[in-house]
Formats: structure tokens, sequence, C-alpha cells
């Protein structure tokens, strides 16, 4: 099912998610609907929070369009271990529809995390995977990519983001 998308600035995007205790079948449900609703907007990530849900959850698929879905992942309580390296990326964020803002991150990040079964597992990510990662962590903390951005830079998104947001209502 898919489910509503929160827009910045919601107050559910801007506080920290709690940790998942038990997986039930809601967990499993909700976890199910973040899927659909990712792809259905086109998405390669999609943290809990974001369908307004204050919980500890992302979902990933950065897999090439064409192939086996095989990069779809869950990750539950996900922890960084340890990240190595510096890269640029432009990013986009299904709560700033249109927006989109070039933000450093580390090229390599090792995560631990448990998956939709309750299994404890470690992966490491690089490149783009660790990007789409990273941002999806973020918000997991109550960050979003623009707290990413420092003074004009910052500004200048923001601005652009609200004209956005009102060209959006006008219609
Ligand atoms: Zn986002």
């Amino acid at each position: 099912m898919v489910r509503e998308i929160v827009r910045y600035p919601a107050e559910v995007l801007k506080r920290p998610t709690q940790r998942v205790d038990v997986i039930d079948k809601e967990i499993k449900k909700l976890i199910e609907d973040m899927f659909d609703t990712m792809y259905d907007a086109d998405g390669v990530g999609l943290a809990a929070n974001q369908v307004g849900v204050p919980l500890s959850i992302l979902v990933l698929d950065t897999s090439p369009k064409e192939d086996a879905p095989d990069l779809k992942m869950v990750l539950i309580n996900p922890e960084v271990v340890e990240s190595r390296g510096k890269q640029k990326c432009k990013e986009g964020c299904l709560s700033f529809p249109g927006l989109s803002v070039e933000v450093e991150r580390a090229k390599e990040v090792k995560v631990k995390a448990l998956n939709e079964h309750g299994e404890p597992l470690e992966i490491l990510l690089s490149d783009f995977p660790a990007v789409v990662f990273q941002h999806e962590f973020d918000h997991l903390k109550g960050i979003t990519f623009l707290d990413r951005l420092k003074g004009w830079r910052r500004r200048l998104a923001l601005e652009k983001y609200q004209k956005l947001l009102k060209e959006a209502q006008r219609v």
C-alpha cells in the first residue's frame, strides 16, 4: 500500500526516530508499504519518518532498473561502524519534491543493522549506495540534506524549496 510521503518542514522529519524492539506484523506491513511508496515515487531510498512513522527503519533499492532487485534492502536500527573517504553527489529527496543539492558524504560506510527478520547483518556500502544510505540514515536522526549545507548554500536551497512549494500550491 502506497502511503503519503511527509514533506519538509514537517516536525517528524526533524526529530530522531526510535529504535525498533520487536519486529511484529505491524512493522512488516510498514516495511512492505515503505517499498510500495518508494517505488511509486521512483525513489531509491526511504526512511520510516518520511511516511510519518518515527521508527529507525530504512529501505533502499539502488539496483539499476533493468536488473534483478539484488540491492534491495531493509535496515532496522542501523549504525555506522566505520566510514572512509569522501564523495560529492547531487541528491534529491522525496520529502523535498523538485529540489536537488550537492552534498559531501563518506565514500564508503560499514553498516550494522537488523534485517526484516530481526537477524543482525553487517554490510559495506560504497559509492552511490553509500550516498543513498547516508541520506536515509540522516533522516532517522532527524537530519535532512539541508542540514548538511552551510551558510549561503543552505539559505539558497531553502529559498528555492520555498519557491517550489508556493508554485506547487498554486496549481
Ligand atoms: Zn530524503
